[in-house]
């Protein structure tokens, strides 16, 4: 029960002990019982079926607007509050943050492994937002923001690898830094400014038909694509 994230040892001990646990329809005679996951039918707590939670979780999430990427967020609800309780009991985090206010494509795992080889600034991974500006636009900016910029605190020039003019206020930027606010930041340096931001895809993630506010699980063929 630990493991599928009911809580500590001792919380375990205590919902069993209070008879909110039926195993195949039976309360267990004694909290050290041990039950082969594999054999459990039905596993009931507190009047809920539990479907068993295969670990590590692996999950992809549309992130509406008004939600903080953080287990202890300052202003807003965190976006773990839109997953099973469960799943915050078994250390999950997410992969990057995105701001409260963007919007998009947030992957969120068990598998440290699995964050790092996302995140890690030496992979390189590719990162496509869709910016609405609050300026309009031409071939200009795009070439200036594949040319790159300097970021202010930062020496180094930030270059995009792609931009992709969708009309005279929209487009679409492929970055493959993770930098703080780096949408934003590139996007003021060229002169212009974000009013929404959209993440897209991630690596050869892409957010396809998920609904806001919806998450599911990746298959195995898409966490593979990270090796
Ligand atoms: N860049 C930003 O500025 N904000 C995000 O949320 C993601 C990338």
């Amino acid at each position: 029960m630990q493991q599928q994230g009911f809580g500590s040892r001792k919380e375990c001990r205590q919902l069993i002990e209070a008879g909110l646990v039926l195993v195949d329809g039976e309360e267990p005679a004694d909290y050290r019982q041990a039950v082969e996951p594999a054999s459990v039918g039905e596993l009931v707590v507190d009047g809920e079926i539990w479907e068993p939670v295969a670990l590590p979780l692996y999950l992809m999430m549309h992130k509406p607007a008004g939600y903080e990427t953080s287990h202890k967020p300052m202003h807003h609800p965190s976006v773990f509050s839109l997953l099973p309780w469960q799943f915050s009991m078994m250390d999950i985090s997410a992969v990057g943050r995105l701001d409260v206010d963007t919007t998009g494509l947030l992957l969120f795992t068990t598998d440290g492994r699995f964050v790092h080889a996302l995140t890690s600034p030496r992979r390189h991974v590719p990162k496509c937002y869709e910016i609405l500006l609050k300026h309009p636009v031409d071939e200009a900016f795009a070439a200036h923001l594949k040319k790159g910029v300097f970021l202010r605190d930062d020496n180094e020039r930030v270059a995009a690898d792609a931009v992709e003019l969708v009309d005279e206020i929209t487009v679409r930027m492929t970055i493959s830094q993770g930098k703080y606010h780096q949408v934003k930041r590139m996007v003021a340096a060229a002169g212009n400014r974000v009013s929404e931001l959209h993440r897209l895809a991630f690596g050869e993630l892409e957010l396809g038909s998920l609904e806001e506010g919806q998450w599911r699980h990746l298959s195995g063929a898409e966490r593979g694509a990270f090796g």
